[in-house]
């Protein structure tokens, strides 16, 4: 009896066994990382970004190397426009005016209008992670791909990015079976070696991506504590344990992380990380003197860097740095980063290459201006000056102010100062008048 109902219940046993194996060998394996999702609703499905090949682009001395294992997919902001991260990524870093390495940064691109730039085909090392480590793995570019957002770490990441981001990831994930909590920021598995801040190897080294909301980008768990540091291989860094691991919403202390405005709660290194030193860090300072990261020691000394000192990351190059109020979108410079939110302000003004005159509130987006693009903040404005009619007729006794901006008909645009013959000024001429 008892063998008999052994071998029934074996039997009764193996039977829904065979059953699960015949559906799996049918419909194939289950992708167990999906099991606590949500469904999503259609749409997202039927969504297909635009993929743009970019694979061309990347520079002779980069050597293609596969990846041996992929474990993790690495989300990052790119602390730029779209232009010049594209050129970083497939042509390399320029560090004081230099190339200084093969480009190969990134497998892909995210534009803020969704449109995705593959740099590398994803089977490839990119390198993009420098110096890494994730519950006790190192040198993650080894073992991940790489996904750089058109974004700052202090701005947004638009809707657009979020919804190809998520269909790159479902593809990514399914190719390589990487679970959800595996795709992480560079923020999070990037470490320095000891330095003015930490006596240590520690978090902090990078900033990349502390902005990115997982939910948004279809993740549905995350590491509720970072290994390497409680395995104690590294020191934490309080400001992205906080983001990352703490109590504090990100979305509850938004103004204290999206700026690159320096305060008492946000530093130099809560801003920069790595490069709070290094020549294509700008700093601004509020009556707009401008430093590059490796002077600050020596001119001005880091503990008097005053709170309201504005920090521009990936500034190409420190020469003809914008000292009055007419700054230009080049080198690295884009609108987020020297105004911030304030970018969209009807009172910011762009003067596009082409001669269009645009005030902020009809910016779609600020990396939406071309390059060259010279933009003013604080103003008010257009006034037209009508034949026959003299400036001061238009603006009143401002007209000689140095702040008063004259763009003229053939898209010279000068301070007062500037000009010696009022008569001369030709009607057409735009003016614009500094706000208080
Ligand atoms: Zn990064």
């Amino acid at each position: 009896m008892q063998s008999l109902s052994h071998t029934r219940n074996i039997r009764n046993f193996l039977r829904p066994c065979l059953l699960i194996l015949l559906v799996i060998v049918l419909v194939g394996l289950p992708d167990l990382s999906e099991g606590t999702r949500p469904a999503q609703p259609k749409s997202r499905f039927q969504f297909t970004p635009r993929v743009i090949d970019y694979q061309h682009k990347v520079s002779d001395c980069f050597k293609l190397r596969t990846r041996k294992e992929t474990r993790f997919i690495i989300v990052h902001t790119s602390e730029a426009g779209l232009e010049s991260t594209l050129r970083t990524l497939s042509q390399g870093k320029v560090r004081g005016c230099r190339l200084t390495s093969c480009g190969g940064h990134a497998n892909y691109a995210i534009a803020r209008n969704g449109d995705i730039y593959r740099i590398l085909a994803h089977r490839f090392r990119a390198d993009h992670a420098g110096i890494s480590m994730w519950n006790g793995c190192r040198d993650i570019s080894s073992y991940s791909v790489g996904i750089e957002l058109i974004a700052y770490h202090y701005s947004t990441i638009t809707n657009s990015q979020y919804r190809s981001l998520e269909w790159l990831l479902q593809v990514l994930r399914k190719t390589y079976g990487i679970a959800d909590k595996n795709v992480l920021t560079h923020a999070q598995v990037a470490y320095g070696g000891p330095n003015r801040w930490h006596p240590t190897n520690h978090r902090g080294r990078k900033r990349c991506a502390k902005n990115f909301d997982r939910q948004k980008a279809g993740l549905a768990s995350a590491w509720t504590y970072d290994p390497d540091v409680r395995a104690g291989r590294l020191a934490k860094d309080d400001h992205l344990a906080d983001i990352f691991y703490g109590s504090a919403s990100l979305f509850a202390s938004k103004e204290a992380f999206q700026s690159n405005v320096i305060s008492v709660s946000n530093t130099a290194w809560n801003v920069a990380g790595e490069d709070y030193n290094s020549c294509n860090t700008l700093y601004v300072l509020p009556g707009g003197k401008t430093l590059p990261g490796d002077q600050v020691e020596n001119k001005l000394g880091w503990k008097r860097l005053p709170a309201g000192t504005r920090v521009l990351l990936n500034v190409e190059s420190d020469q003809n740095v914008d000292q009055g109020p007419i700054k230009t979108l080049e080198r690295g410079k884009t609108a987020w980063s020297l105004a911030g939110p304030k970018y969209r302000n009807k009172t910011t003004f762009y003067f596009l290459p082409n001669g269009e005159v645009l005030p902020g509130h009809r910016v779609s987006d600020w990396d939406a201006l071309p390059e060259h693009t010279r933009m003013i903040m604080g103003y008010r404005g257009p006034y037209t000056l009508h034949p026959g009619k003299h400036p001061k007729h238009v603006v009143g006794s401002v007209y000689r102010n140095e702040n008063t901006l004259y763009f003229y008909p053939d898209k010279k645009l000068l301070s007062a100062v500037e000009i010696q013959n009022w008569v001369g000024v030709p009607a057409g001429t735009r003016l614009f008048v500094k706000l208080n």
